[in-house]
């Protein structure tokens, strides 16, 4: 059994060795690239390490690097949904209209109590919307009426209610 000391420079990788702990531990700056050298040296036995040389070449661990995330999330559509019904209308960005006419609102255009055109939305670059009725009789966000032309803004969760009896649900739309 031998001992043996060594350190390793954590910038180029370049290995110090020593029989002499004492001579090793004056070693504290690297000859190649001048980086500083760790301060306690390694311990090890050379004659066991040749006997475990691994059959499978060794790589550097610095070569392998981090895959860098550079896709930006799309930022979320939003949708209404009444609950307990299925059904859902879309809010694509970056606006435009809610009510029995426009095609994302196929699935209430049977809705009688509901405006041709209920109210216009636009999406707001801080998130949520900004909701301005349309309608003949308003629209109550978060328990507030908006009359014809009035606007506020809405994030979800929040509810919005149309035609007298739908109270949808403001969220975020699923992802398939
Ligand atoms: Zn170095």
């Amino acid at each position: 059994m031998t001992t043996m000391y060594r350190k390793a420079c954590p910038n180029c990788g370049r290995v110090v060795t020593s029989a002499s702990r004492a001579e090793i531990m004056v070693e504290e700056v690297c000859q190649d690239c001048g980086a500083s050298l760790p301060v306690v040296p390694e311990e090890y036995d050379p004659e066991l390490e040749a006997m475990q040389q691994p059959v499978e070449p060794q790589f550097p661990a610095a070569s392998v690097v981090p895959e860098i995330q550079t896709e930006t999330a799309e930022p979320a559509e939003l949708e209404l949904v009444l609950p307990d019904t299925g059904i859902v209308v879309g809010l694509p960005r970056p606006g435009g209209m809610v009510g029995r006419v426009p095609v994302n609102c196929n699935s209430i255009k049977t809705f009688a109590t509901i405006s041709r055109i209920q109210f216009a939305y636009v999406y707001l670059d801080g998130g949520g919307i900004k909701i301005t009725d349309k309608s003949q009789f308003g629209t109550v966000v978060n328990g507030a009426l908006l009359m014809p032309g009035e606007s506020c803004a809405a994030t979800t969760p929040s509810t919005v209610e149309m035609g007298g009896a739908y109270a949808f649900m403001l969220r975020e739309r699923e992802q398939e």
